[in-house]
């Protein structure tokens, strides 16, 4: 029985309610996943009781030679598992790993080149609304319009052009290789750190589905609830000449006492990650992707770039008249979980944009394959083709809700 159903009932129904969400609907949101019960065991245990402000070995406090152990575990892995030479696995999240590289580096006013939010990139890329914004000189490149991939010649001019102290590359929506070897050249020509925030692809990096950033970038960022399937979390890596400042930064520099109730869960991350079958996963998202965007360019929906090399895609509405706001709605009626996102030349408005955003990782844990994902498809046009009939978008649920069935969720 559930303690909490029986001292607090409020709170249980919607905890409830919410697993019963996860169990039903198909769940297409590129940046989430399904953490392994030893994950949440993990995150649930009595680790959550204890201050541990410091590092293994260095700490503040007293009775620390246990969540030593969970830390270096964590941090041993985090090297293994992407061959860095320093890992920092405190961070309470991706914006927060972020806020540490830059603080690590930058004084406020330095320059810094980074993806457009509107073509892909991040908040924490110099968003005016971020703190990244605030601080720094912000200069943008983007995608191309052509071929909407990231534009690496304007990119090399615009770096040689204005001299940035640190060029940040990574996205939240971009759904192809990127050239991880030739930034890193571009960095080091012009004299700028280069930053990767590897936080959607962290997965696939660790499956050996997408170049490795590592081996060229000075900082490497992570979250660690995305295609990695740990708990929400960020994660540092770095040169060891970076190690002390960045481990500075994050405590005492904008953190106080680590959260090791998820470090703990993080390790356990790292040790799934770690395995064999793990790289048979990340595979099966790419190939899965893959046949979503084919079946769905079949079905006359447009795919930003022509297709994905990874976990996500970006599908442009326009030649269903469609707008990304009008399709997630539907979508959440029919039990079909996406975001409406913008793409890249949008000519919607940012509440209304052109597309929605559709990953793969969360619907692969739960089992499904190539013929799964394009019955999915199949589901996201019906439901589509009738986005203003209520009762036929619940009809299309319950179909949706008994194939999805079929693929339960880890327990
Ligand atoms: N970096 C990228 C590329 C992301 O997509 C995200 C999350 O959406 C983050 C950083 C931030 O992670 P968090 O939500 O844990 O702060």
């Amino acid at each position: 029985g559930s303690r909490i159903a029986e001292i607090d009932p409020d709170l249980y129904k919607a905890i409830f309610a919410e697993e019963r969400r996860q169990r039903n609907n198909i769940e297409l949101i590129a940046s989430e996943n399904f953490a392994s019960p030893a994950v949440m065991e993990a995150q649930g245990s009595v680790l959550t009781n204890k201050y541990a402000e410091g590092y293994p070995g260095k700490r503040w406090y007293g009775g620390c030679e246990n969540v030593d152990v969970v830390e270096q575990l964590a941090i041993d892995r985090a090297k293994a598992l992407f061959g860095a030479e320093h890992a920092n696995v405190q961070p309470h999240s991706g914006s927060q790993a972020n806020t540490a590289v830059y603080f690590s580096v930058l004084k406020p006013g330095d320059r810094i080149l980074t993806m457009d939010l509107a073509h892909g990139g991040h908040l924490t890329h110099g968003h005016k609304a971020n703190f990244s914004g605030r601080f720094y000189d912000v200069i943008h490149y983007g995608v191309s319009e052509k071929d909407e991939r990231i534009d690496y010649d304007q990119l090399e001019r615009m770096a040689r052009e204005t001299k940035p102290a640190l060029i940040t590359v990574g996205a939240s929506a971009y759904p192809r290789i990127i050239d991880f070897e030739r930034m890193g050249k571009l960095a080091r020509e012009v004299g700028a750190y280069l930053f990767v925030d590897m936080a959607h692809i962290a997965g696939l990096v660790a499956g050996g589905e997408h170049p490795n950033p590592v081996p060229h970038a000075d900082f490497v960022t992570s979250t660690t609830h995305k295609s990695l399937r740990g708990p929400r979390g960020g994660i540092i890596l770095c040169k060891e000449e970076f190690a002390k400042k960045i481990d500075s930064q994050v405590f005492p520099g904008i953190q106080g006492g680590p959260l090791m109730h998820v470090i703990a869960a993080k390790a356990v991350c790292f040790g799934e990650a770690l395995k064999p079958e793990f790289k048979d996963y990340q595979a099966q998202i790419v190939k899965n992707a893959q046949a979503m965007a084919a079946r769905l360019t079949e079905h006359g929906f447009r795919i930003v770039s022509g297709g994905t090399d990874n976990h996500v895609m970006l599908v442009d509405l326009r030649p269903k008249g469609l707008n990304g706001a009008d399709a997630s709605h539907a979508l959440d009626e029919a039990g079909i979980t996406v975001n409406k996102n913008a793409i890249p030349f949008d000519t919607g408005t940012p509440m209304k944009p052109s597309g929605i955003r559709i990953g793969t990782p969360a619907v692969t844990t739960r089992g499904m394959k190539e013929k799964d994902v394009e019955q999915v498809a199949d589901f996201i046009q019906e439901a589509l083709e009738n986005y203003k009939d209520t009762a036929k978008l619940h009809e299309i649920r319950d179909r949706v809700f008994e194939f999805n069935r079929a693929f339960p969720m880890p327990a």
